[in-house]
């Protein structure tokens, strides 16, 4: 039976007088795709349940947290424990200690840590970081790559800034986007000729390791040493936003994953167990400089919220049981293999990729590596794909321009389900 939205319906028609576009983060509105969002009750292991009663096999996974799959009851225990003995201190509490051992002890280029509430406070904080400990005040991202809506960042982004065609967004002064550069994803030559050009005034270069905000777009062999080789021979601090790849494509993350260690990287989502969280850390000569250990300013009243850290902790001892990554990726592949041959018998020109526990749909016949690719990709036969599949039980992101997420729950069942609605939805679209 297909989906009934009345509900759905009725809440979105009283979303949209009261909240920007009827939703709080852009990408949820289903803008890109068409049609409206459903609003969802409750979420169960690789399931959402909406007020209307569908149920769907959820490959958002709220946009990356949910790597054990909804509802964990450790997770849950942990939060419902930790709550019980208050939501906020405004002090420091154990918990924030225990976080910061775990991150440090599991990516070591973080020697120390702060915890901040989102992904977009931990990038701005990260390059005000770099600003003030180079004394330079450019830097580089790439084209695609989305690193929360900070000003700095609106330039040529990816995510909703990408879906919505606004690759620079009014309100941003023209003099702070004059201090951002940006490089293609994936070109060698074009980051060489940057830097030397204007090595010398970058603070840093940002970037997103794979790139899950303009589709999913893992790195080319080396270029990842490449930009660390280029800053490191121009005195430029070298950022992993990894707050999408983080604990998510190695327990390590991408810098695990490629070997390559940045002087700072950027944590959100999987650390926060659906939370609102996000942390920064480096090498501790440079977090050092962060106040009140030294003079570079960045505070947060709510930061390292002990509800917060339960969460995130809880998620963090999940993911590191023997076998985890390995069995997520297996997942990964065997749903993106079971697309691709569904496409292929249905004659449609379809690719994936993936990268341990995240991956990418494209509706094109050869592999999408950069970020000109993805936007050439069929984005109308994407969309109709995207409903189809909706249709039939299942949600993608609702975005041609966002990286699918896998979670341990979604077992072997879910996934087969997951194809052969995939071969229906191929068929009619
Ligand atoms: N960096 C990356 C790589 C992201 O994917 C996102 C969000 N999708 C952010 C930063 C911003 O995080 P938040 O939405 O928590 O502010």
């Amino acid at each position: 039976m297909p989906p009934t939205n009345a509900r759905s319906h009725a809440l979105f028609t009283r979303a949209q007088a009261l909240l920007p576009g009827g939703v709080n983060s852009p990408v949820r509105a289903f803008k890109s795709v068409g049609g409206e969002p459903f609003f969802v009750q409750r979420a169960e292991g690789p399931y959402l349940y909406d007020v209307d009663g569908n149920r769907y096999i959820d490959y958002v996974g709220s946009w990356g947290p949910m790597i054990v799959g909804h509802n964990h009851p450790q997770v849950l225990e942990a939060v419902i424990a930790t709550a019980r003995d208050g939501l906020s201190f405004g002090t420091p509490n154990p918990l924030e200690v225990t976080m910061a051992e775990t991150i440090t002890r599991l990516v070591p280029s973080c020697e120390m840590v702060r915890m901040v509430n989102s992904g977009t406070e931990a990038t701005l904080s990260a390059i005000r970081l770099a600003r003030g400990a180079t004394g330079r005040s450019r830097i580089v991202k790439f084209e695609g790559c989305y690193h929360g809506h900070g000003d700095s960042f609106l330039v040529k982004a990816g995510s909703g800034a990408l879906t919505f065609g606004v690759p620079t967004s009014p309100g941003v002064p023209k003099a702070l986007a004059d201090l951002t550069l940006t490089l293609p994803y994936n070109d060698f030559d074009a980051a060489t000729a940057l830097f030397d050009t204007c090595g010398s005034d970058i603070a840093a270069l940002i970037i997103e390791p794979v790139v899950g905000n303009a589709n999913c777009l893992p790195p080319r062999e080396g270029y990842l040493q490449h930009l660390r080789a280029l800053c490191t021979h121009h005195g430029a601090l070298l950022i992993f936003d990894e707050v999408m790849t983080g604990f998510r494509v190695a327990l390590g993350g991408a810098q695990a994953r490629y070997g390559v260690t940045p002087d700072l990287t950027t944590f959100g989502k999987i650390i926060g167990g659906g939370m609102p969280v996000g942390a920064y850390g480096g090498r501790a000569e440079l977090m050092r400089q962060i106040a009140p250990a030294g003079p570079i300013y960045q505070a947060g009243t709510l930061s390292g919220n002990p509800v917060a850290m339960a969460a995130g902790l809880a998620m963090l001892e999940l993911v590191q049981a023997p076998g985890f990554y390995d069995a997520l990726e297996a997942k990964t592949n065997a749903l993106c293999d079971g697309l691709e041959a569904a496409a292929r018998d249905a004659g449609v020109a379809f690719t994936t990729q993936r990268v341990g526990g995240m991956f990418g749909l494209f509706f094109s016949a050869e592999k999408v590596d950069t970020y000109a690719q993805a936007l050439a990709c069929d984005i109308s036969a994407f969309n109709r794909f995207f409903h189809a599949m909706l249709q039939r039980g299942v949600y993608l992101a609702p975005s041609a321009f966002e990286a699918g997420f896998m979670s341990s729950a979604h077992d072997d069942a879910v996934i087969a389900a997951t194809i052969e609605a995939a071969r229906g939805a191929f068929a009619a679209c």
